[in-house]
């Protein structure tokens, strides 16, 4: 969809100052529900315009953490500004309605019972009958519903009903949108395809996002940030890329992409030798020479190579288009996944000639 050009109504100070300043700072927050710690110590932090997702297993507070930025829960200790005002910390919560967010959730929570425009306009109050209608348009436009005005929700598919709450969430104009699992009732292609429509749209205005999600896909191409969370807690908070590359610890290790950990000795700081051969890493490790570690080694640190000593048999294999992924099992007994073009198909059974090209050394010591 082509997107037209939104007139960012510009704010208070000059640009510069204006992005540069803290939009959101959570500092150390903890939430309990009946006496359990839900969240525990978590901060993050938040300029304008940035987009970020929290990740994590379910159960992991991605949430509660949300609710609690909106102000629908309470925080027992830490804080929370917005725009550098305290908003919540303990004993004090400033109502949600008074704290200027936009909000979009995973059941669009329309109105039934008004129609697309009616729903748009519905926290527009106080704007008179022609700001409405002004308003309303440009955000049709921008959502690609410009046609549909008049249809009521059940007369959408949950692909245009996601874009009505969407485009209702920007109506107030607000600086910071949350959004739990917006797409996750949504079929793969149109998830993909409504993600990054929502980021183009997001960039255009300036507007910063905080998407919680179980989806690491959704989170990867959408998040400038992404924060691991695992119970209650920021595991890491980090781009996509060193999410993968650079895992801080085990759990994000283990939680972020594909890999097997194969045991090793640190040769030096920087080079581990394993079963299969020494990986020597782009960097150093402050652990004594000679600890036994674990090291990760991913699908892409594994490559075909036909001159290569090195022999795995293949037990698994999944196909994913353009790639293969094949679970080989080592002469040593380890098994590693290897990642291979898809024109180098091979059968279950077989035998393949691989070679490591660790680029990134991760490894943990073991306990
Ligand atoms: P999911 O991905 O499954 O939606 P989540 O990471 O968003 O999970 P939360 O919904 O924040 O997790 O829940 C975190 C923990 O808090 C869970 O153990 C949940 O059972 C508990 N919890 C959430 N809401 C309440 C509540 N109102 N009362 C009691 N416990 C709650």
């Amino acid at each position: 969809m082509a997107l037209p050009r939104y007139d960012f109504h510009s704010r208070a100070g000059s640009w510069p100052e204006y992005f540069m300043t803290t939009l959101l700072k959570v500092q150390d927050i903890t939430c309990h529900f009946d006496g359990n710690h839900v969240i525990e110590g978590l901060s993050l932090h938040m300029n304008r315009g940035d987009l970020c997702c929290l990740l994590g297993p379910s159960g992991c507070g991605k949430t509660t953490a949300l609710r609690a930025i909106a102000g629908f829960e309470s925080v027992v200790s830490g804080e929370i500004q917005l725009r550098g005002e305290v908003v919540s910390k303990a004993g004090y919560s400033l109502a949600p309605n008074k704290r200027r967010l936009g909000m979009v959730f995973q059941d669009y929570a329309l109105f039934p019972h008004m129609n697309v425009r009616a729903n748009i306009c519905f926290g527009l109050n106080k704007k008179s009958h022609k700001e409405k209608k002004k308003i309303s348009e440009e955000l049709l436009e921008l959502v690609g519903l410009g046609h549909l005005p008049g249809r009521y929700p059940h007369e959408l598919s949950g692909g245009q009903q996601q874009r009505v709450a969407l485009a209702r969430a920007l109506a107030t104009e607000p600086d910071l949108i949350l959004m739990d699992e917006p797409f996750s009732n949504l079929d793969v292609e149109l998830r993909e395809r409504l993600g990054l429509e929502v980021r183009e749209i997001f960039r255009q205005k300036s507007i910063a996002t905080i998407l919680v999600t179980h989806d690491q896909h959704e989170a990867f191409a959408l998040g400038d940030m992404v924060g691991i969370m695992n119970e209650g807690r920021i595991m890491q908070w980090d781009t996509p890329y060193n999410l993968y590359h650079e895992p801080m610890n085990r759990f994000v290790a283990d939680f972020i992409g594909q890999g097997v950990f194969l045991n090793g000795k640190l040769l030096s700081h920087d080079t581990v030798e394993t079963a299969i051969g020494k990986i020597k890493g782009n960097r150093a490790y402050q652990l004594p020479v000679g600890s036994a570690v674990e090291v990760l080694v991913r699908p892409d640190d594994v490559v075909s190579d036909h001159d290569s000593p090195l022999v795995g048999k293949i037990i698994n294999k999944a196909f994913k288009g353009a790639e293969t992924v094949y679970t080989l099992k080592l002469p040593t007994g380890d098994t590693v996944l290897s990642l291979f073009p898809s024109h180098h198909d091979h059968s279950v059974g077989d035998d393949v000639r691989i070679r490591l090209a660790v680029q990134h050394l991760v490894l943990f010591q073991k306990n």
